[in-house]
């Protein structure tokens, strides 16, 4: 198996569509454009030609008339057009009649999984979501499955994602908002609520923020270590007494969090919780 993608075509060359064409020169990659706003892929089809030869690089960009022109011979197409469900259907429609059969087609949809999208190709087990951020301030990406995509696709698309310095957040299971998205979700509904009740000034909100990430940061820590070192009893009871406060059944804690407390797996106290803290 040819795993590694290596020309790659973006439809819809607009804020994220330029981002993933200028990481993917920089690593070397082959970029085949098509955008339904001709000037200004030329515009900037002719900055990364510059670009390409300041820092002698091998990659080429090719800009084309159609998507028939811009999908034909690359391993990867990456839809980037504006995020309506009946546009990005008609654009995978389009794609799938004329690309090579080995060819892989992803979308950067924000919110739509690929599954909502699937039925209009032939090629079912090779298309997934690849949902990317800002590529070069926050280098990752969520990757999804479709309800048929392949594990050969996924793979492919994870190492096509680690060869551009892109980490890859895998999506198990069908997600709305996929990770990264959901996680920011949170953060973004409960800051907006604060705010909007006249609960707390927003600069308050901002400067809580900064100053608890810098923690996350110095400790190069995630939530799960933090609530293990909180201890799960502990989560477990705030979380409770949250849902005890709204009622919402949304705010309950889920049981296995429970299960995990009755085990005695209460986090950094008792040397296992999400993480393992005993010494081998
Ligand atoms: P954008 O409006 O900047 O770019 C969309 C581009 O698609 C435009 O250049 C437009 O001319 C082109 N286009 C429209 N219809 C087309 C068609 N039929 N064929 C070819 N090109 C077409 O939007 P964006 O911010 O780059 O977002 C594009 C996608 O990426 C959306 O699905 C969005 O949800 C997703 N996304 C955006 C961000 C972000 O920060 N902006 C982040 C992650 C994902």
């Amino acid at each position: 198996m040819e795993k590694k993608l290596k020309v790659i075509s973006v439809i819809g060359t607009g804020y994220l569509g330029k981002q993933i064409i200028e990481k993917s020169l920089l690593f070397g990659h082959d970029i085949k454009a098509f955008d339904i706003n001709k000037e200004d892929l030329s515009s900037f089809t002719k900055s990364m030609r510059e670009k390409i030869k300041e820092n002698k690089l091998n990659s080429t960009i090719t800009q084309y008339g159609s998507i028939v022109d811009a999908v034909k011979d690359v391993d990867l197409v990456i839809e980037a057009v504006p995020e309506k469900l009946e546009l990005k259907r008609e654009v995978f429609l389009e794609i799938d009649k004329v690309a090579s059969s080995h060819t892989i087609i992803a979308t950067n949809s924000s919110s739509i999984p690929i599954s909502k999208i699937e039925d209009v190709v032939e090629r079912k087990d090779r298309v997934m979501n690849i949902h990317f951020y800002d590529l070069f301030r926050m280098p990752i990406a969520d990757i999804m499955r479709g309800t048929q995509t392949s594990n050969e696709t996924f793979e492919k698309g994870r190492l096509w994602l680690e060869s551009i310095d892109i980490t890859p957040l895998e999506v198990k299971k069908e997600c709305y908002g996929f990770v990264m998205n959901r996680i920011w979700r949170a953060i973004k509904k409960d800051c907006l609520k604060i705010w909007a009740g006249g609960h707390a000034d927003m600069e308050t909100v901002d400067k809580a923020w900064k100053i608890f990430c810098q923690f996350f940061v110095e400790s190069n820590l995630g939530p799960f270590y933090f609530m293990d070192r909180i201890g799960l009893d502990v989560v477990y009871d705030i979380e409770m007494s949250y849902f005890k406060n709204s009622g919402l059944s949304d705010d309950k804690p889920p049981d296995d969090l429970k299960e995990m407390i009755e085990r005695g797996e209460l986090g950094v106290k008792s040397g296992k919780g999400f993480y393992n803290y005993k010494s081998q």
